[in-house]
């Protein structure tokens, strides 16, 4: 892995033709295996599109993925999706019920893992919702309590990590953003990813954003993963006091980038936020990316936001050789 290895946080903007093969399927208008090869262009675009900027871990991009809740809930047994609710500013999504025991299916997200990783030879990360989120983003009818359900999801859900990783996957990102909603159920976050987690090969992220950061760390470092993906730029690197109090001492995928904003960073705004990370964390800790999954720009501000990210860190690992050359 290159220094300040470059990433995505996920998701990218549904391409155009996607979009409305997606609604001509929702009118009924063509069939599943026409909305399937649309789905599986707009990948190929984003594959490639990946590759050609030049970063160094790739994503699917979620192409195929309406909700990261609803898209699991889906295909597991156990659920049924509900009525349309509104959480988070505009998202709109099918709250899921439990209503009896969850099951795994067998693999939900391996054949796309798979296709995605044909066109490169760079990692592409699998990518899952982890059971905390699942959990509190659904309705529970069926467990006894909230962390039953979350213990019974994350049992289900490893095994689609191993799956994944019998696939050949060696980095894998287990989005837990509900995380710090409820400070106090922390401890079942940590538990709920051991049993995901645990004795198993592979190098493991989760993304975590929007929320009370103050009252979940450090403890929050407790969550068995190698590397935490971190929204840091929407509030101005504010983390960074917390990390100067309690060292951050694992891997963190650094958010350079806004993704609520339609303004492209400059490269010079980017090496910037880069110079303050690592007044307070080492440079074999960072892995580069954007705040959060790309979806909500368009496809020219996604592509712009990457390629403006790969040049910064190509900048700075230019400068960074050429000081640590003349320092030896
Ligand atoms: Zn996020």
């Amino acid at each position: 892995m290159p220094l300040l290895p470059t990433t995505t946080v996920g998701s990218f903007p549904k391409t155009p033709s996607l979009m409305k093969a997606r609604a001509d399927y929702a009118k009924g208008k063509i069939r599943a295996a026409a909305l399937k090869a649309e789905e599986e262009k707009a990948t190929a675009f984003w594959m490639e599109t990946q590759e050609t900027l030049g970063l160094d871990v790739l994503v699917d991009g979620e192409q195929y993925r309406g909700d990261m809740v609803a898209f699991f809930a889906e295909k597991m047994p156990g659920f049924e999706l509900g009525d349309l609710v509104r959480s988070y500013g505009n998202r709109y999504y099918h709250k899921p019920i439990i209503l009896d025991e969850v099951q795994w299916p067998g693999p939900m997200t391996v054949e796309w893992w798979k296709f995605a990783q044909s066109f490169t030879s760079k990692p592409v990360k699998g990518m899952l919702t982890g059971p905390y989120t699942v959990m509190d983003w659904s309705f529970n009818e069926h467990y006894p309590d909230r962390r039953s359900a979350c213990l019974a999801l994350a049992g289900e859900i490893r095994k689609e990590v191993e799956a994944l990783i019998e696939a050949g996957a060696k980095i894998i990102q287990i989005d837990e953003p509900a995380t710090s909603v409820r400070p106090e159920e922390l401890p079942l976050v940590i538990e709920a990813m051991h049993k995901v987690t645990e004795g198993l090969p592979a190098y493991f992220i989760t993304h975590i954003c929007y929320g009370a950061f103050r009252l979940i760390y450090p403890r929050m470092l407790e969550i068995p993963v190698d590397n935490f993906d971190l929204e840091m730029s929407n509030n101005q690197l504010s983390l960074l006091e917390l990390f100067r109090e309690h060292r951050f001492h694992k891997d963190i995928s650094f958010g350079v980038q806004d993704v609520h904003s339609h303004v492209v960073e400059t490269v010079s705004a980017i090496e910037d936020r880069l110079r303050q990370a690592l007044e307070v964390l080492d440079l074999e800790q960072v892995w580069v990316d954007p705040d959060c999954g790309l979806k909500t720009r368009t496809v020219e501000e996604a592509q712009e936001k990457m390629r403006v990210l790969v040049a910064a860190v190509k900048q700075f690992r230019a400068r960074y050789a050429k000081s640590s050359s003349q320092v030896h």
